[in-house]
């Protein structure tokens, strides 16, 4: 069998395989350390009780005659599309346009299957790495790197946008914590709307804003409905990272470029290469979207964002630039120039701590580390502890 050419262009080295290479090296020469990670964006505290209790009585109710369900609706339970629709859309979105998956990851994955090979995307950089990888896996060669950087406070230039089919962008933003205004994604909006491109919106930590003034979705955008497809997950509102349950909005009136529709694709692509979300998981889901689960998700997100606070405090008491960590679970630290894995080797050996080399997320990402805040509270006030005392850093 031939190889898919387009694997060979991939950089090698997935960011977060090289940094587990690189901490089993330290442990095995060193195993007697206690490694604390602020690394990897999964989430640490259990999955709030409504939840998981409405998980298990949805897997026993499995193992009876009278309640066993096989296969569910292609699209997604019609309760739970009806309740994402109003819980966190406020009826903004159709529950006919939720398409109810195994997580955002793996529909970013499958939305390359709407593109041709032939078209110019653009993806913020420093950004999530399946964006980028992801398209040249499709064949895509032209990407426009969006460099957001404190220079620009993390929103691309859209004046200076050459036309693009598509645009990848992610807010909150993993890796930056830095979250679009209402003003930018207006504009952000208006350049689809004039460039007939459409936006692929990832809003996986939308959970984690707490200022009542920026958006949570694109769809609060006028016009928006027009141009934008919003990818996003319960992984990180509930802990739900294992259990895998995410959803895709495809709005009604969204057009390719020869006036067809592009829901009708995406329900025929969801239809053929997947089979439904598990049952357990939509019980969690609905679950989620209680009075009660809401009240616990709510309080999930907080104690993350004071996780922030207290990674925050140690690392602005060091002396260093602290971007994020207000609106989103990732901070994003200005190490003043110096290489990115230089700082990483430093940080594991000094401080025996795991932070993610923001290089790792793209070229403008050089410089900068991201300090992830999921973490059990006494491991983060431990880190926190750590870093304080080193001073070599700064
Ligand atoms: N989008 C972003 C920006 C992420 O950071 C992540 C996970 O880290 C995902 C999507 C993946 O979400 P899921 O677990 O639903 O696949």
């Amino acid at each position: 069998m031939k190889r898919n050419k387009h694997l060979a262009k991939l950089k090698r080295g997935y960011l977060f395989p090289e940094i587990g290479k690189r901490k089993r090296e330290f442990l095995e020469k060193n195993p007697d350390v206690n490694l604390i990670s602020l690394g990897i964006g999964d989430t640490t505290e259990p999955i709030p009780p409504s939840i998981s209790r409405a998980m298990s009585k949805a897997a026993l109710q499995l193992g009876e005659e009278t309640t066993y369900s096989g296969y569910g609706p292609e699209q997604g339970r019609e309760d739970l599309r009806q309740q994402i629709a109003a819980v966190l859309y406020n009826n903004q979105v159709k529950p006919s346009e939720v398409f109810v998956s195994d997580g955002a990851k793996c529909d970013i994955g499958r939305l390359q299957l709407l593109m041709g090979d032939d078209i110019a995307v653009g993806i913020q950089d420093p950004a999530y790495p399946v964006y980028v990888d992801g398209t040249i896996m499709h064949g895509v060669t032209s990407i426009h790197f969006m460099a957001c950087t404190p220079h620009n406070r993390f929103f691309p230039d859209i004046s200076q946008l050459p036309p693009l089919e598509v645009i990848y962008f992610c807010s909150p933003n993993n890796p930056t914590g830095a979250v679009a205004t209402r003003p930018q994604l207006e504009e952000l909006v208006d350049y689809a709307r004039r460039n007939k491109s459409i936006l692929l919106f990832d809003t996986a930590y939308a959970a984690y804003i707490q200022d009542p003034t920026l958006p949570r979705s694109i769809f609060e955008i006028p016009g928006a409905r027009e141009v934008a497809i919003e990818t996003s997950s319960f992984s990180k509102i509930a802990g739900f990272t294992g259990v895998r349950l995410g959803w895709t909005v495809v709005p009604e009136e969204l057009k390719y470029e020869d006036g067809s529709y592009v829901k009708a694709d995406w329900n025929r692509i969801m239809t053929t290469l997947f089979n439904g979300a598990s049952n357990i998981a939509q019980a969690g889901g609905l679950a989620i979207l209680q009075p009660q689960g809401q009240q616990e998700t709510t309080a999930l997100a907080r104690f993350y964002m004071e996780n922030a606070q207290i990674i925050k405090s140690a690392l602005t008491g060091l002396g260093l630039t602290v971007y994020g960590g207000d609106n989103a679970p990732y901070l994003w630290v200005d190490f003043k120039g110096r290489n990115s894995w230089e700082v990483f080797q430093e940080l594991l050996e000094e401080c025996h701590l795991v932070a993610t080399p923001g290089s790792g997320f793209g070229p403008a990402g050089e410089g900068f580390m991201r300090f992830s805040a999921f973490g059990h509270r006494e491991q983060v006030l431990e880190a926190a502890d750590r870093l304080k005392a080193f001073s070599l850093i700064a």
